[in-house]
């Protein structure tokens, strides 16, 4: 085993996750959200478990991450790319049989010229970030028909607001979309748009957190954790009472203590943010992060974990003890950051 920081990806929990998130909308199609090589976890291993699990529908941002997961799951499964097309990118659309959502005037111009290729339309409904505008069923009806779409969509922005007022107003609007494409399948929810309620899963949701672990669903849904982080310990040693830690000397021991600097930092994916505030769980013991977190190192408070803590035991940072969302908060940011912020040199197991 080397001593590179680790990430465990339990791909039984991200099944058990998606199982999970089908359950609350029974009579839909329960879709993955794979984009960013799974959020960080391996497009091209947790595609193809969840493919195996029964589902049939995958969303990536780009064609080249569609051309990964294509290559993972074989030919059967839809396979649906949020950002678009251009030009320089229909044949990865044709090769690797991806379809394109079409978000802007362009895109609908681009694959009326094309002519054949699949699509989906994605409309704006309030979010104002990415979709078409729905004027455009008043002015470009025929147009936008004739490329038989094979789905219609929009994104909640507020979803993770169950009381927003917004989520009401989307769906409103996007009832009308979807009453233009009666025939279409038609798709609203992510994640947290999965919580609000079957009047808002359509035919088909798009969950990606949630399948690994994140977002914050209410008390009756348990999700997984989805990865267990680990980094090694390197240095075990004592600390006086008014002696500080690492850069900045941003951290004054209160009293005398033992300290272990462990192999993991930014480089990492450890948010310098976490600096004085993540927790490092040693044995199931909670070990709080003592100052700066630093591109390759990160010291932590083992005063009462005394026994476990040696050179080589391995911290968690991420996982059963470390819950996602709780250890992002204390970051200050959220589970879709530290995930997809996961470094290329942790290293990815999948036991
Ligand atoms: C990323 C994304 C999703 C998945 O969102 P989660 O909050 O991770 O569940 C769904 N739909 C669209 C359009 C997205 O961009």
């Amino acid at each position: 085993m080397s001593s590179l920081p680790r990430a465990t990806v339990h791909l039984a929990n991200i099944v058990a996750n998606w199982r999970t998130l089908a359950a609350l909308n029974p009579k839909t199609t329960t879709s993955a959200v794979v984009k960013a090589n799974a959020y960080g976890l391996g497009a091209a291993q947790v595609a193809p478990a969840l493919a195996k699990a029964g589902c049939d529908t995958f969303f990536v941002a780009y064609p080249e991450e569609g051309a990964v997961v294509r290559e993972a799951i074989g030919p059967g499964p839809a396979i649906f790319v949020l950002n678009g097309p251009s030009h320089s990118t229909v044949e990865l659309f044709r090769t690797h049989k991806l379809i394109a959502v079409l978000s802007s005037e362009a895109h609908v111009a681009l694959w009326a010229e094309t002519g054949g290729l699949p699509c989906a339309l994605h409309f704006d409904t309030g979010m104002n970030r990415l979709g078409l505008p729905k004027s455009l069923l008043e002015t470009a009806s025929d147009a936008l028909h004739a490329l038989e779409p094979v789905m219609v969509m929009s994104h909640l922005a507020c979803a993770d607001e169950p009381g927003h007022t917004m989520n009401e107003t989307q769906r409103a609007a996007f009832d009308a979309i979807a009453a233009a494409f009666p025939s279409v399948p038609a798709s609203l929810a992510n994640s947290a748009g999965c919580y609000l309620g079957r009047d808002y899963g359509y035919q088909l949701t798009r969950p990606g957190i949630a399948l690994y672990g994140g977002s914050i669903p209410p008390a009756r849904i348990k999700l997984a954790p989805a990865v267990t982080l680990e980094a090694e310990i390197l240095s075990v040693f004592q600390a006086k009472a008014g002696e500080t830690v690492g850069y900045g000397a941003l951290f004054t021991a209160p009293s005398d203590m033992t300290l272990a600097t462990v192999g993991l930092g930014y480089a990492d994916g450890v948010l310098r943010s976490a600096s004085n505030c993540f927790i490092g769980w040693l044995d199931g013991v909670p070990c709080p992060v003592a100052g700066r977190v630093s591109m390759d190192l990160t010291t932590i408070d083992v005063s009462k974990a005394q026994r476990s803590a040696k050179a080589g035991a391995r911290v968690e940072f991420l996982g059963a003890h470390a819950k996602l969302e709780d250890q992002a908060a204390r970051a200050n940011t959220l589970g879709y950051e530290l995930l997809t912020g996961l470094g290329p040199r942790v290293e990815r197991l999948y036991p």
